[in-house]
C-alpha cells in the first residue's frame, strides 16, 4: 500500500479489503445450510426406498399369518368331520360327508399354496431389506462425513469472521470520523462497495469513465476523490 500517499485512503482501501473478505465470508456460510440440505435428499430416498419396502415385508408376513389362522381352523374343521365318519349310518350321509370333506380338504391345500408362495416372496423381500438397508447406512455414513466437513468449515469461517471483524474495528478508529462516515454510507447504499479503484480511466464500481483532469489526479493518490457518477471513493491501482 506504499503507493497511496495519503493515509487516510491508504486505510479507506484497507478497511475495504476487510468488509469485501467478511461480506465473501458470510456469503459463503449463507450457503452451506442450503448445501446439506441438498446432501440429505439422497440419503432421505435410500431411508423411504427402505421404508416401502420394510412395509410389503410387513403386509406379506402379515397376509401369511391370516393364511395361516385360516388353515389351521380349516384342518380342525377337517378333523371334526372325519370324526363323525363312525356315526355315519346310511351310505348317502356318508358320500354327504365325504364330500363335504372333500370340499374342506381343497380348502386346505389351497391356503398351503399360498402361504408357500408368501414364504417365497418373504425371503426375497428381507434380501431386498437387507440390502436397502445397507444403503441407508451408507448414505448416513457419507451424510454425516460430508456434514461433518461442512460444519467445521462454517467454525473455521466464523474465527477467520471474527479475526476480520476485530482488524476492521482497529482500522475504523483511525479514519477521521467524517470520512468514516461517508465511507458507512456508501458502504450500505452500494452493496457493500465503498472504495474501488479506477482502471485505464474507468471507476471500477460503476464503469463510467473519469474525466482526463480528475484521472490524473486520481494517479497522485494524494487525496480522497469521489467518482462522479456513483460517489465512491476512487484510488490508482499501480500494475
Ligand atoms: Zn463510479
Amino acid at each position: 500500500m506504499e503507493f497511496i500517499q495519503n493515509e487516510q485512503l491508504r486505510l479507506l482501501v484497507q478497511i475495504q479489503g476487510k468488509e469485501s473478505r467478511i461480506t465473501e465470508i458470510l456469503d459463503k456460510q449463507s450457503k452451506l445450510p442450503d448445501i446439506i440440505s441438498s446432501l440429505k435428499v439422497s440419503l432421505d430416498k435410500a431411508q423411504s426406498t427402505l421404508s416401502e419396502a420394510s412395509q410389503e415385508f410387513e403386509g406379506t408376513t402379515k397376509e401369511r399369518r391370516r393364511l395361516e389362522g385360516l388353515l389351521q381352523d380349516a384342518e380342525e374343521k377337517a378333523r371334526k368331520l372325519k370324526g363323525r365318519i363312525p356315526e355315519i349310518k346310511t351310505n348317502k350321509e356318508y358320500q354327504a360327508l365325504l364330500k363335504e370333506i372333500a370340499i374342506v380338504e381343497q380348502e386346505k391345500s389351497d391356503f398351503e399354496e399360498k402361504i408357500i408362495m408368501l414364504l417365497d416372496k418373504s425371503d426375497s423381500l428381507k434380501a431386498v431389506c437387507t440390502e436397502k438397508e445397507n444403503i441407508v447406512k451408507k448414505e448416513e455414513q457419507d451424510f454425516l462425513s460430508e456434514k461433518g466437513r461442512i460444519d467445521a468449515d462454517f467454525d473455521q469461517l466464523t474465527v477467520k469472521l471474527k479475526e476480520l471483524e476485530s482488524e476492521r474495528a482497529a482500522i475504523e478508529s483511525e479514519i477521521e470520523p467524517k470520512l468514516l462516515a461517508e465511507y458507512n454510507k456508501l458502504i450500505s447504499i452500494r452493496k457493500g462497495l465503498a472504495v474501488v479503484s479506477v482502471r485505464n480511466d474507468y471507476c471500477l464500481g460503476c464503469h463510467i469513465r473519469v474525466p482526463p483532469q480528475i484521472f490524473t489526479e486520481i494517479k497522485n493518490n494524494d487525496k480522497i476523490i469521489s467518482c462522479l457518477s456513483c460517489q465512491r471513493i476512487l484510488y490508482w491501482k499501480p500494475k
